[in-house]
């Protein structure tokens, strides 16, 4: 076997997980951690949490950095790179960070809930993957790396009612995946998303999750680490044959 997009730079290398501080994120940053990863874990505004996994990684012997960036903003998702470099070279990327957007039906949606929504989950997943290659690809000089995406079930049901605009940029990220692990295939570069289905953050309040027992087939929300795990798996060299993939942990949704 050559090279392939397998990375041996993975577990010596930085992976920046966008929206470590809370939920799916922060189940992320820890699981990498304790795998052996060096850890940049960025957050928008709540610097507590993010800052306290940073610290007991590194308490038990890891390396992490909480760090603030709204990627929103062009400009903090290229700073975010810069610091996270402190770590060491990028070896991973994890677009995380998403926002369901203003729940309501697409007739009182406007313009600017739509723009901050797009610019979140659509705009900062492009750009990140952007400032990623740059660094990673092997016709920059980098080692190769791997970016997983988190896309959601939503983008093939059409997410719950009010969240329809949410769905469609979920949409966009999958297409995004399956077009950029082509455009990068050559360059060492495996791109993949994970598909949750309803899972236990504060992304989903306290009535959806009670729709798990009806509209899931397993009957209940998923928990973060049962998502971490397949970011896990789609940015170890297990799944070095893997790119252009979306992974569905849903309880069957
Ligand atoms: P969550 O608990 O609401 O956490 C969102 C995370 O994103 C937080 O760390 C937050 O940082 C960060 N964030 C939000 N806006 C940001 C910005 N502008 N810049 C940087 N960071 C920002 O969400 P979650 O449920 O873990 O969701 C994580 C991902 O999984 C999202 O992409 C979501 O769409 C997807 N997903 C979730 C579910 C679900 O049921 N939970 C299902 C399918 C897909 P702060 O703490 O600083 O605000």
């Amino acid at each position: 076997m050559n090279s392939v997009n397998s990375t041996p730079a993975q577990s010596s290398g930085v992976v920046i997980v966008t929206g470590g501080s809370r939920g799916i994120g922060h189940a992320i940053s820890s699981l990498l951690a304790r795998e052996g990863h060096a850890v940049a874990i960025n957050y928008a505004a709540n610097a507590a949490p993010a800052e306290e996994l940073a610290r007991t990684i590194t308490a038990s012997g890891g390396r992490a950095l909480a760090i603030r960036a709204d990627v929103s903003k062009p400009e903090e998702i290229h700073a975010l790179f810069e610091r996270a470099a402190e770590l060491g070279p990028l070896a991973g990327l994890v677009n995380n960070a998403g926002i369901t957007g203003t729940k309501v039906r697409i007739d009182e949606q406007t313009a600017e809930t739509l723009d901050t929504l797009f610019n979140i989950n659509v705009r900062a997943t492009m750009l990140a993957a952007g400032e990623a290659v740059r660094r990673m690809s092997t016709r920059h000089g980098g080692k190769g790396g791997v970016i997983v995406n988190l896309s959601s079930v939503a983008a093939r049901l059409g997410g719950l009612p009010g969240l329809v605009p949410y769905a469609a940029t979920k949409a966009a990220v999958e297409t995004f995946t399956r077009g950029l692990a082509n455009e990068v295939a050559h360059e060492g570069i495996r791109v993949n998303a994970v598909a949750p289905g309803l899972t236990a953050t504060d992304m989903v309040s306290p009535e959806t999750a009670k729709l798990a027992e009806t509209v899931v087939p397993m009957g209940r929300v998923g928990h973060v680490d049962e998502i971490a795990q397949a970011v896990a798996f789609l940015l170890s060299p297990a799944s070095s044959y893997m790119t252009g993939s979306v992974m569905t942990v849903s309880g069957g949704r």
